[in-house]
């Protein structure tokens, strides 16, 4: 039975109510005063319901396909202008006890080289990270009880905390890692993580247990309730997300937005983050072995109907991404970007050997961070390395509200121009650098409210004698 605020797995993913979803998406999808009024309906920017967005995407009308897309890049322009917040992954250790079949770490995996960093070894990565200019992290690792147990964790995100290096620091990490208890979570929270990070994969219950036959991920309900405990454990900041191509799209696109109800219904916030990955090849992975794998016109669409179905939550693509991929989906709702990744342990520090490999998966973008700004900058966005939010306490349910507002606006627009120009004066080549003035110089000018505006410019004078980490 489905409902909305269990704390059961399967009855807030129901199976049944995404196979209803789904039928009722087919026959209503041709109707154009249908498909008109829930268009109508996402434009007041509140958000529409799964089998409202099932519609949208189950809808092959060209002009309908068009007015989505349209509306889907004037939201993203309202909630979150054109600013695009960076951060990279760090790596800590690819050893896994788990057998997921479309990931290079799985245990039965002989060919991977496995590595675990020190802390050391992180203190080299974090330099490294902070030499390219980095602020804000995402922390990865396989589920291993002996090599990566939550103490490990959580010692080396106090690591990476304390790592000032020149003007470097890492102000904001988030999280990725297994399943885990409240107990851990409620460490995970007084660590000062940013957000928690889980991939539900794919809300198919039974295709799950198929692509995870052993192994602790193996329980679907345990992996599918993660963030309620995490929520129960006060982490407010939830990223949810699924890995596109392990089962249908459309399936799992309704199952993705039926979580992010179900948070919002039980806890009063909806996840603050949703990622949209996309099987890609890696080692001992071949994509042609997943006959789901979905299309760059079916992953924009994908794209467009989340951006208008959830507008306060920001959207994340990584490096899987190729450059042609990144600057069409930028454009239609997503906010968030990784920019020179690496997916292997340790390969900031150092480049990892071909016959080494310990890469998740091969990266399609392999640009430079630099080279990242400077193309942002040219395509006329603001790459922004700002973690002020949680720093400040906005998280949660305080942070939705602002955003609801359109009051969060206020903050983001300075604190975008403030944490580039720290960047442009401590890492950026002289083009990007050249680029990135011009941009601060235009954008300070739209700033509305003249006191913050004032003070930016005070904050901005500041940074170029020398001083760092100014945020509103
Ligand atoms: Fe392990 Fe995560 Fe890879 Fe699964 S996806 S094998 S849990 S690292
Ligand atoms: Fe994100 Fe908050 Fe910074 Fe805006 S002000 S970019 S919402 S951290």
């Amino acid at each position: 039975m489905y409902k909305v605020n269990s704390m059961i797995a399967d009855e807030f993913i129901s199976h049944d109510e995404i196979l209803d979803t789904l039928e009722y998406a087919k026959q209503n999808a041709g109707n154009r005063e249908i498909v008109n009024s829930i268009i109508e309906k996402a434009s007041n920017c509140k958000g529409i319901s799964h089998r409202e967005a099932a519609i949208l995407l189950e809808c092959n009308d060209y002009e309908m396909i068009e007015k989505i897309y349209s509306l889907a890049r004037e939201i993203k322009q309202k909630f979150y202008g054109n600013r695009i917040v960076m951060f990279a992954p760090l790596y800590l250790s690819n050893y896994c006890v788990n057998s997921c079949i479309y990931c290079p770490y799985h245990v039965k995996n002989k060919t991977i080289s496995r590595k675990k960093l020190s802390q050391e070894d992180i203190r080299n990565e974090v330099m490294a990270l902070q030499d390219m200019g980095h602020k804000r992290l995402a922390l990865e690792t396989g589920e291993h009880p002996v090599h990566s147990p939550i103490e490990y964790v959580l010692e080396s995100i106090k690591t990476i905390y304390s790592i000032k290096n020149k003007n470097g620091a890492i102000r904001r990490v988030n999280v990725n890692i297994a399943a885990t208890t409240v107990e851990n979570y409620r460490k995970l929270k007084d660590a000062g993580i940013g957000t928690y990070i889980l991939f539900q994969e794919t809300y198919h219950k039974e295709n799950y247990e198929k692509l995870h036959p052993h192994g602790p991920k193996s329980n679907y309900a345990y992996h599918t309730e993660a963030m309620d405990r995490a929520m129960q454990a006060g982490i407010d900041d939830v990223g949810i997300g699924v890995l596109f191509g392990l089962n249908t799209y459309k399936y799992d696109f309704t199952g993705l937005l039926m979580h992010a109800e179900h948070l919002e219904a039980t806890y009063g916030v909806g996840p603050h983050t949703i990622s949209v990955p996309r099987i890609c090849p890696a080692d001992d992975i071949n994509t042609e072995d997943f006959k789901d794998a979905i299309s760059d016109d079916v992953f924009q669409k994908i794209v467009a109907i989340i951006r208008i179905a959830v507008p306060y939550t920001g959207m994340i693509i990584s490096t899987r991404e190729s450059q042609k991929s990144r600057e069409k989906v930028l454009a239609l709702g997503v906010s968030q970007i990784s920019g020179g990744s690496k997916t292997s342990v340790g390969g900031y520090a150092e480049n990892e050997r071909h016959e080494d490999n310990s890469e998740q998966f091969d990266v399609s973008d392999t640009r430079t961070l630099d080279e990242i700004v400077a193309w942002l900058l040219k395509l006329g966005y603001i790459p922004s390395f700002c973690t002020a939010c949680y720093r400040e306490g906005r998280t949660g349910d305080r942070f939705m509200s602002l955003v609801k507002k359109g009051q969060i606006a206020n903050c983001c627009a300075p604190n975008a121009l403030m944490t580039l120009q720290e960047y442009l004066q401590d890492y950026a080549s002289a083009e990007t650098k050249a680029l990135g003035m011009r941009t601060i110089r235009e954008q300070m000018g739209k700033i509305p409210n003249p006191a913050i505006k004032r003070r930016a410019i005070d904050f901005l004078d500041q940074i170029l004698k020398g001083k760092r980490d100014f945020r509103f």
